[in-house]
């Protein structure tokens, strides 16, 4: 179910239960059953979705609720609440300055788990908006491609922050991508950038050397944020992947690519649960600028309709 479908199902499935003369047990289970279904049919991991159910449970107490409470309104602020939850790990993530030099380091997965498994998670092209975007808002960005698994990652960097008129630094020879990273980083140190973005080599969790590799690269380069990028279309996979990672790396915050697409989005609530981080952007088209800033709340309404 893509994520306007989810909206659509959770929205009609509250009005179901507001069409009912009296809410009772009943009518509450079936729409809490019907909205779990839809989360379920999102993607969105099966203990995020009952814990859902039960802290509504909880909260609206129909027992409790003196007649003249707008029982449908309590149950859905509660709904609103839980989904807003489930987004929001309690902390923000770690905010570059702009003026003082931040290195922000880029990880995610090979492209193999994906939806399409020729296809990256779009992490690359993710490092680029991140970088224009800050450079829009008068930043002085630099890519470093650390990239040294998949061919052409250095060739699509370099095209995209050409593009973009930000400076780079890769190798086509070098074949450690810890050498490269400390090399760029330190660079583009001296050259008094602020945001110093180090693009890695996608991986999975079934691949111990990658994984080690990753370890390395942010031990080298002590990164002050690790994003984990991840394809909005990854489904059920996503919170071991994402929980993999972060036991490798300190992954403070996600981004999620590809919300244009015709993909479910679950996954991104169990990223977030899974690396205990927030989602800070959305990927929303191919183009360097299609790239929003994500806010919980918002998101939620909008979803909720
Ligand atoms: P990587 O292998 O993870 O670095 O992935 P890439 O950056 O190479 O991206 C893989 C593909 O996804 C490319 O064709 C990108 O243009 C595309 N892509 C990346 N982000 C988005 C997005 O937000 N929306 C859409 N529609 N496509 C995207």
């Amino acid at each position: 179910m893509v994520l306007a479908q989810l909206g659509g199902s959770i929205s009609r499935a509250i009005q179901q239960m507001s069409n009912a003369t009296i809410i009772d047990e009943k009518v509450l289970n079936e729409c809490l059953n019907e909205i779990t279904r839809a989360l379920l049919q999102s993607d969105v991991q099966f203990k995020l979705v009952r814990d859902m159910q039960t802290n509504i449970k909880k909260i609206v107490n129909l027992d409790d609720l003196a007649a003249g409470h707008n029982k449908r309104k309590i149950i859905q602020q509660a709904i609103f609440n839980e989904l807003c939850k489930m987004l929001d790990p309690g902390k923000p993530a770690f905010t570059p300055k702009k003026g003082k030099t931040s290195v922000v380091m880029f990880v995610g997965l090979q492209g193999k788990l994906c939806l399409h498994p020729h296809v990256g998670s779009g992490k690359t092209t993710t490092c680029t908006k991140y970088a224009y975007y800050h450079q829009k808002k008068g930043w002085k960005p630099a890519l470093v491609c650390a990239d040294t698994f998949r061919a052409g990652a250095f060739d699509q960097l370099k095209q995209n922050a050409t593009k973009a008129k930000i400076p780079f630094y890769g190798s086509y020879m070098e074949s450690d991508p810890v050498k490269i990273a400390v090399e760029g980083v330190e660079r583009f140190k001296k050259e008094n950038c602020d945001l110093i973005i180090v693009d890695t080599s996608g991986r999975h969790k079934q691949e111990a050397a990658l994984f080690e590799e990753m370890r390395q690269v942010s031990e080298a380069t002590k990164p002050d944020l690790v994003i984990f990028v991840m394809d909005s279309s990854i489904g059920q996979a996503a919170f071991d992947q994402a929980q993999a990672f972060k036991q490798s790396v300190a992954v403070g915050a996600v981004i999620v690519t590809k919300m244009d697409g015709h993909a479910k989005g679950g996954g991104a609530l169990s990223a977030v649960a899974a690396t205990k981080s927030p989602v800070i952007f959305i990927g929303t088209g191919e183009h360097m600028d299609e790239f929003e800033v994500f806010d919980v709340k918002p998101f939620v309404s909008r979803l909720l309709g």
